[in-house]
């Protein structure tokens, strides 16, 4: 659990950043991923906090408080922008309307909300996709699976859904704001995730993760599905709104966190200690530095086989799910209901050369049936 005591609140560290660093964040995107940039002003700017921390001898609560301070970064240089990055969240520049039916919700992104997306990820390829009228039907198909307190919660909450070509992921849930500081939703999607199946999406994003021809490694996953990756990618994020609004995890953004968070919730309980932090069991190597959809540096695939063979240890469905409490559960969630209800299958096999040295199947580890209850409870 963070200490409230020692943890800075968010507006002792805006006294300690001051608006000058903030404003230096803003002008320094030359990174390759959207993090970067509030990581380097990060390290400029905060060393004599970290150095007060390392004083005190405790490395782990200096990391927990750079995360803290890292979200909250994030957050602040979002509402000091006055240009695409505050206009990013807010509702008043999304042409959504909750009184559109779902299937009229699938909109034209507006082109504000495309230019901050290619900053966002240092991109200038993004741009509106336009669904034809059998793709929104597919995609209303796919939509009509989801469980039926996810299909409510969506009807409720998000404002907008876009398409975005060359995106980088299957998808991202994002909330904004209205001018009352109510929280909504909007959603974004890669046009692929409705041209590829489940299996040639998952494979292309478990193996985005690693380098490409460093290594004998082989990473081969199967999934026995011919339906288009949407499915996987709907459920995944319908999970993410979910869990905003009810709570599975303490917050799904660390900037959510606040006086009535409660944690731990039964989610995360003995198996992290914060957002992004497992318990020392989980916290296998390169855990933190793995990113799939080139989003941040690939890992060398030479690592793939400690990293599968620590998965197989944990709680979590997918390398993806080890990331923070938000993707253990959306991750956990999704693979949990496309088997329990399609019958859907996930398995990795990792071979070196044809050997094959590993299989990770979620539905067949014990310490992720576990947590099963938890997302049956959710459909009760
Ligand atoms: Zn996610």
């Amino acid at each position: 659990m963070l200490d409230k005591q020692i943890i800075p609140t968010k507006e002792e560290i805006r006294k300690f950043i001051g608006e000058k660093s903030i404003e230096n964040c803003e002008n320094s995107p030359t990174s390759p991923n959207k993090h970067a940039c509030f990581t380097t002003i990060f390290s400029k700017h905060y060393q004599k906090y970290i150095d007060r921390i390392k004083k005190n001898d405790n490395y782990l609560l200096m990391k927990r408080i750079c995360i803290v301070l890292f979200t909250f970064l994030l957050f602040s240089c979002n509402n000091q922008r006055e240009n695409q990055a505050h206009s990013f969240q807010r509702m008043e520049n999304y042409n959504g309307n909750f009184d559109l039916s779902i299937k009229d919700r699938l909109l034209d992104t507006p082109s504000v909300i495309i230019d901050f997306l290619n900053q966002l990820d240092n991109v200038n390829n993004y741009s509106s996709y336009e669904l034809n009228n059998q793709e929104k039907q597919i995609f209303m198909d796919y939509f009509e699976l989801l469980p039926s307190n996810y299909i409510s919660i969506i009807a409720e909450k998000v404002y907008g859904i876009y398409f975005v070509n060359n995106f980088l992921g299957g998808g991202m849930t994002l909330p904004i704001f209205d001018n009352d500081g109510n929280m909504f939703m909007v959603l974004f999607f890669n046009p692929g995730i409705m041209r590829q199946n489940i299996s040639e999406w998952i494979t292309f994003r478990d193996n985005s993760a690693f380098t490409i021809n460093d290594s004998k490694i082989f990473i081969n996953i199967e999934i026995n599905s011919q339906y288009f990756a949407l499915i996987h990618t709907l459920v995944h994020e319908a999970s993410h709104i979910y869990d905003y609004y009810n709570y599975v995890t303490p917050y799904t953004e660390p900037f959510l966190r606040s006086d009535k968070t409660i944690f731990p919730t039964e989610f995360v309980k003995d198996i992290w200690i914060n957002y992004d932090e497992p318990i020392q069991e989980y916290n296998f190597i390169l855990r933190e530095n793995i990113y799939s959809y080139d989003l941040g540096e690939r890992t060398s695939k030479n690592y793939a086989i400690d990293i599968y063979q620590a998965l197989k240890k944990t709680s979590f469905s997918s390398i993806y799910g080890s990331k923070n409490w938000a993707e253990d559960f959306a991750e956990g969630f999704t693979w949990w209901y496309l088997y329990e209800y399609f019958n859907i299958n996930y398995i990795t096999n990792v071979f070196e050369d044809k050997n094959l040295l590993i299989l990770y199947d979620p539905n067949e580890n014990e310490l992720v049936k576990a947590r099963y209850k938890i997302f049956e409870a959710i459909l009760e």
